[in-house]
């Protein structure tokens, strides 16, 4: 339901968490972040309200500067731990928050299944996690956008990498998802409210877009892998 991504230098966490309470008002059923932390993705979740999440974030403190997070409001798999996200697949190499729903995911999941993937949620995006692990042989970017080409139906997506110590990547159809540009730092959003403290300079997502960000830069680009020149829309409005 809804979706907060940072890069930067300063720790994630908090600033998911504010972000996420932004976009409370769409309603969710669980919430959870994942951090990239010490070559390892942390990740901390939990059925029910957000304040329950802050106070688990308050306990594990994870420190790492990139991060994403998601509030669920369940389409596949009922409101429990394991259905909500982040979804981290098998190898413990790619974790995923999701918007939306992936029409063909069983499908896809019994492929999987057929590789020797095993399935721990309900979810469709579990599913994808783990397409993209398939996908990995050590290009993100290049795992991201085989993985959105064969899937049907809607999503927005933050991913984050075990191995990507300095950027993340995001990408969105039919459900939006917004680019937040700041200085040496970057945030993506599935509604400008949750960045708007940080930023009003967005790159607004188009279908089958893909976007990589590091703290110093981001690219676009189209389901081919051709870079796209986005235009800066700026938020002139407050909430
Ligand atoms: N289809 C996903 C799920 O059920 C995402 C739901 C959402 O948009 O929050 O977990």
């Amino acid at each position: 339901c809804g979706i907060v991504g940072y890069i930067g230098s300063k720790i994630a966490a908090p600033i998911l968490i504010n972000g996420l309470k932004k976009l409370e008002y769409r309603g969710y059923d669980s919430a959870g972040v994942a951090i990239f932390e010490d070559n390892d993705i942390k990740v901390v979740k939990s059925k029910g309200r957000l304040s329950i999440l802050e106070e688990k974030v308050n306990e594990e403190k994870p420190q790492g500067t990139i991060g994403i997070g998601h509030t669920r409001w369940a389409t596949h798999g009922e409101p429990n731990y394991l259905n909500s996200h982040p979804h981290v697949s098998n190898s413990g190499k790619i974790a995923v928050v999701h918007n939306g729903i992936f029409e063909n995911y069983m499908e896809l999941k019994e492929f999987l299944q057929t590789k020797g993937y095993q399935f721990f949620s309900e979810t469709d995006t579990e599913v994808f996690a783990n397409l993209i692990d398939y996908h990995y042989k050590g290009d993100i970017v290049e795992a991201v956008i085989k993985s959105i080409n064969e899937v049907e139906g809607s999503y927005a997506l933050g991913v984050i990498c075990r191995d990507c110590d300095s950027k993340f990547v995001a990408a969105r159809k039919d459900s939006p998802l917004v680019v937040g540009l700041g200085e040496g730092e970057n945030y993506i959003a599935s509604d400008i409210p949750a960045i708007l403290e940080y930023t009003r300079n967005v790159y607004i997502l188009e279908d089958k877009e893909v976007a990589v960000l590091t703290s110093d830069s981001v690219k676009v680009y189209d389901n081919h892998g051709t870079e796209r020149k986005k235009e800066v829309f700026k938020v002139n409005w407050d909430v």
